[in-house]
């Protein structure tokens, strides 16, 4: 039986993208070897590696003029990478905070960057929100600008694209890409791990606009330099071949179902129940301000936190499990991916529902 699975990341995958995997695991296109026994270089591989890539840029919309790369390290690697590329050790760039995520990034370009201009920092409450376009303090003259559109662990997403004049925006979209369209042509650099929306972890997919490879640092380790990864088709050295062949299949899935227009307005339809079952109770309560709240990410508490074990332990019996917040937070946190249907949704509505009659 598979459970409704609400964990953050590694996430649920599509039932049926699982289901492929399993039937084709030993004997991949009758080579009479699992794809992750073969050779990235040989022909099968490399042709399904092209068609994943090509998949990706026609579910984004992805311009000519952006490279995608296929990378590891996982989302926290970039937080190094993304300086380490685009900026010299005595240049100024701008970084946006609005929780953990962010505040992570923000710490590893502090010991990569002479200046770091926090453009706007969130704490005041309590990471809850995002600035206003006006609140944000840029510099004039930033390599860039960093900012994490959606923050996963306080359920925080920015409603709209930050305008920087012409100065490269790169954006952590980890936790949200593929969860509807987006214009790529608004940024500079976009990364995500995969492990949230996209497929396995140990895949990071970074879509990087052609004219921003080739300022890398001198001394930057030759595997994490875009313009060499970019050059070899992200085939540098071993890519991780397995997460690269499942990311393929997710975004198959992705396409049989209509793209990013069609799966943004079911994720909508998701979230917006969710956050309508929350806020019309009195006993749950999610904190984010309203024109902010996560699509992907919803935490809540519960009015009695001395309950949220039996919630826990109680809906995971029920087959909807992971539904802990994160450890650095506690609450509950029920993260609707891609991969979670609006019958999980319903399903966890209609155990809180009866949460509350038993316990509220
Ligand atoms: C999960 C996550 C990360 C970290 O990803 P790793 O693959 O564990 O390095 C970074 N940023 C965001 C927004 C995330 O959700």
């Amino acid at each position: 039986m598979r459970a409704f699975n609400f964990a953050a990341g590694p996430a649920m995958l599509p039932v049926e993208v699982l289901e492929q995997a399993r039937e084709e695991f030993t004997d991949w296109h009758r080579l009479g070897a699992s794809v992750m026994e073969i050779s990235h270089r040989g022909k099968p591989f490399l042709a399904m590696a092209r068609e994943a890539e090509s998949d990706l840029r026609e579910l984004l919309a992805v311009p000519a003029n952006y490279r995608v790369l296929f990378m590891q390290g996982g989302g926290a690697a970039q937080f190094s990478v993304v300086p380490l590329n685009l900026a010299a050790a005595d240049a100024t760039v701008d970084q946006v905070v609005t929780g953990h995520w962010s505040q992570r990034a923000l710490a590893e370009a502090r010991r990569l960057i002479a200046h770091v201009n926090v453009a706007a920092d969130e704490g005041a409450s309590k990471y809850t929100t995002v600035p206003r376009p006006a609140d944000l303090k840029l510099s004039a003259r930033a390599a860039y600008v960093h900012y994490c559109p959606n923050e996963t662990i306080g359920g925080v997403e920015f409603p709209y694209v930050p305008d920087t004049s012409g100065v490269p925006l790169v954006a952590d979209m980890s936790s949200t890409i593929l969860s509807r369209p987006i214009d790529v042509s608004r940024f500079g650099l976009i990364y995500a791990g995969a492990q949230k929306n996209i497929g396995p972890s140990g895949l990071v997919v970074v879509i990087v606009r052609q004219d921003l490879l080739g300022r890398a640092r001198k001394d930057i380790p030759a595997v994490w330099d875009y313009q060499a990864v970019a050059a070899e088709g992200s085939m540098f050295n071993t890519p991780p071949t397995f997460s690269w062949y499942l990311a393929g299949l997710v975004f198959k899935w992705l396409k049989a179902r209509g793209g990013l227009a069609a799966m943004g307005e079911r994720n909508r339809v998701k979230a917006e129940r969710l956050y309508g079952a929350i806020d019309g109770s009195g006993f749950y309560r999610n904190p984010v301000a309203r024109e902010c709240r996560s699509w992907m990410n919803v935490p809540f508490t519960l009015a009695a936190p001395a309950l949220e074990g039996a919630f826990a332990t109680e809906a995971g019996a029920a087959g909807l499990i992971n539904l802990e917040g994160h450890r650095s937070v506690g609450g509950m946190r029920a993260s609707i991916y891609n991969a979670m249907p609006l019958e999980g949704v319903e399903a966890l509505i209609a155990f809180m529902k009866d949460f509350e009659r038993r316990k509220g």
